[in-house]
């Protein structure tokens, strides 16, 4: 419960307490079952996240959790973006990958979000300031299913990408749902809970989630990519193994 509160707490650290509190927890939960490949840290256990409060969730050194780690594995083994001299927009950043980023000379970072304090320019997502074809990349994590407009919002990261370019573009999807399910007139976060899983999301997606993507322009390549990892590597780093990244294109000209 202690950790728990622990976690809730964290979120509303301003950046130099948070970085104080990693130092202590890379200290206190020093050890080898565990490896983080965000912080390259090695710890006896990872801590409770959200509603798993008693999970193996959060990385002690950078609050990174399974999603964020895998992404991190896939950007540098995979895309290889530490050799890239790119211009990438990270929406609605988290703090462990949005730092590594920052931290990379070759990458002309830019970072978004509505409402956090942790990116760089507040932007909504369904009427961005950029121009068209700006970036080289994109990073979209988990925020279509907050955004009531999620095609206008996949159209304009589609009209700011580069021909050539590619975005990831994850969000939770339900395994056994085929189709997305959305109600808007589900209004109260009560409800919204009840419904879609949290009080700030108003949809599921299901398996054709794809296809959205695709009408808004993208291609769209499901990689499996969590598949190639070793069980040893998936359980040491705490992956979550049912990640499928939706890596997307836009076809060069
Ligand atoms: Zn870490």
């Amino acid at each position: 419960m202690i950790n728990s509160l622990k976690n809730i707490a964290v979120k509303h650290f301003p950046v130099g307490s948070r970085k104080i509190y990693h130092r202590l927890n890379i200290f206190f939960y020093k050890g080898e079952e565990y490896y983080c490949p965000i912080c390259e840290k090695g710890f006896k256990r990872f801590l409770p996240a959200g509603e798993n409060i008693f999970g193996n969730s959060k990385c002690p050194g950078c609050s990174s959790l399974e999603r964020q780690r895998l992404l991190w594995l896939y950007l540098t083994s995979k895309l290889k973006i530490q050799d890239q001299k790119i211009k990438l927009l990270n929406v609605a950043p988290d703090f462990a990958i949005q730092s590594k980023l920052k931290s990379l000379s070759n990458i002309d970072y830019i970072s978004i979000d509505l409402e956090s304090n942790l990116a760089m320019q507040k932007q909504d997502l369904t009427n961005l300031s950029f121009s068209d074809n700006y970036f080289d990349a994109i990073l979209c994590y988990h925020v279509l299913e907050h955004i009531v407009d999620d095609r206008k919002a996949m159209s304009e990261l589609f009209r700011v990408l580069k021909p050539g370019g590619w975005a990831i573009l994850q969000t939770p999807i339900e395994k056994d749902r085929e189709k997305t399910f959305e109600d808007f007139s589900i209004i109260l976060p009560q409800e919204r809970k009840k419904i879609f899983g949290q009080e700030d999301h108003v949809r599921i997606y299901g398996q054709d989630y794809f296809k959205r993507l695709e009408q808004s322009g993208f291609i769209v390549i499901k990689d499996d990519f969590i598949n190639n990892l070793n069980r040893t590597e998936k359980e040491r780093l705490v992956l979550d193994k049912n990640e499928i990244i939706f890596f997307c294109t836009k076809q060069a000209n």
